[in-house]
């Protein structure tokens, strides 16, 4: 089978066994979207390749070693496809002056492009849903951004292993001069730095501080740090979006050395990170680029966004037992005893009437073989309903899905509890 046809390494087939989650993904995050009034765009997979030489930086891995460029054989033009949504989607606001009456929120999702070397959670071929906020300056944006990305963790059943870091690389001065300060102290511990680094050293030394090479993390923790060199507007912008934070209840971790992978980032950054994913543990990332729309030709606008990774969260739903399966009710309805019986008929049509879906058991048997089947049902939720349950007017509600090992919850309410507490739970 030596001439047999296979994908590209590291792009992916999407298999009808996999679909429903991508839809129920797909489905969540577009209800999720509307909820902050963000509106769709659609840009193409394919762009000149000065788009994002211009936009992500000429000495950024991305561009460096990770794009797919190729001359366009009839007409010679370099092109690639996208490593990430920002720069189209910033091209294409300022190509149809989409800012001309304010400020405006955008979404976009599709597949990006980087050679990598795949391995779990790492893909050549993957896919993103990006945000972006254009024409917004104030730190109001970066904390909905915030608030929004835990909402959706949330939602998905996710928010227990998703934490929060940021940090703020502040303004164009205080990058040069913490830059000037870096190129000095690397300089001067030259001997110390790994080959990567020291080209990286004439090309961009901000990304030093990015190395995974453990022999380095000793020199990097001691390297001067960009908080210093923030001045009074970064350092208030900075203290408005922790305050959002803290307001909203939000836990994070400041953390010094968050750099990102691309030149346009300024004043906020941030990466939602999980411990669940191994070596590929940043699920989401963004912060503020307000220089962008004016180094691609457009009017000066601030902006911020953020991007996270699919197939990543995808991964994260599959393990925890929280993927969805398409034909799974929400309640499988378990009834054991006389009592119990007589009323289970009623009980599955009250909860459909709220717009749930029920599996009913019929047939009777034990608690334990009724469990069983409820199990196999793949149900989020059984409703019990025994003797106890019957005589008080209550059911005892379960969640069947537990989240990476965590024991199901189980109590004891009256059935219109049970709607209520499901209808913001599914
Ligand atoms: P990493 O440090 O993991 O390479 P990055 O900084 O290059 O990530 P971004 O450009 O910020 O990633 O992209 C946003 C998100 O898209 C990442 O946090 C990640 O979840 C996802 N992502 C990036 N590259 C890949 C890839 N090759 N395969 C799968 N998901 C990816
Ligand atoms: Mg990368």
């Amino acid at each position: 089978m030596s001439n047999q046809l296979r994908a590209v390494r590291g792009m992916n087939d999407l298999l009808p066994v996999d679909a429903p989650l991508w839809a129920y993904f797909e489905q969540t995050i577009r209800d999720w979207l509307k909820s902050y009034g963000y509106r769709e765009m659609r840009t193409p997979i394919l762009e000149h390749t000065g788009l994002f030489k211009r936009a992500i930086g000429e000495v950024t891995d991305i561009v460096e070693k990770e794009m797919y460029t190729f001359v366009d054989a009839l007409n010679g033009e370099s092109m690639t496809l996208r490593p990430e949504g920002t720069a189209s989607c910033v091209r294409a606001a300022i190509e149809h002056n989409l800012l001309f009456d304010g400020g405006k929120r955008l979404w976009y999702s599709g597949p990006m492009f980087r050679h990598e070397r795949p391995q779990k959670g790492r893909y050549r071929q993957f896919h993103q849903v990006g945000v972006e906020a254009l024409g917004f300056a104030g730190p109001d944006l970066d904390v909905e951004h915030l608030l929004m990305t835990a909402r959706l963790w949330k939602k998905l059943g996710l928010a227990d292993f998703i934490q929060l870091e940021i940090n703020s690389l502040g303004g164009p001065e205080s990058r040069a001069s913490h830059r000037q300060k870096l190129v000095e102290y690397f300089t001067a511990h030259a001997d110390e730095l790994d080959a990567d680094s020291q080209r990286r050293l004439q090309t961009n030394p901000l990304r030093i501080l990015d190395s995974k090479n453990p022999a380095m993390q000793a020199l990097v923790e001691a390297a001067p740090k960009l908080m210093d060199e923030l001045d009074e507007a970064a350092l208030g912008h900075f203290a408005a979006v922790k305050g959002g934070l803290e307001a909203a209840g939000i836990a994070y971790r400041v953390n010094p050395r968050l750099v990102r992978g691309l030149d346009y980032y300024n004043y906020t950054v941030f990466e939602w990170v999980t411990d669940k994913l191994g070596a590929q543990g940043t699920v989401c990332a963004g912060g503020r680029y307000d220089s962008l729309v004016a180094q691609l030709g457009g009017k000066p606008a601030s902006a911020c966004g953020f991007a996270m990774g699919v197939e990543r969260l995808l991964v994260m739903l599959t393990e925890a037992g929280l993927a969805p399966s398409p034909d799974a009710p929400d309640i499988y309805l378990v009834n054991v005893g006389e009592a119990a019986e007589r009323i289970a008929m009623q009980t599955a049509e009250t909860l459909r009437d709220a717009g749930l879906s029920v599996v009913l058991h019929g047939g009777g048997g034990s608690f334990k073989s009724q469990m069983k089947k409820a199990d196999a049902s793949q149900a989020s939720y059984a409703v019990l309903i025994g003797d106890d349950e019957a005589a008080a007017n209550q059911v005892t509600l379960k969640a069947l899905r537990g989240e990476f090992g965590k024991q199901p919850e189980q109590q004891r309410l009256a059935l219109s509890e049970v709607i209520e507490l499901l209808k913001t739970d599914l």
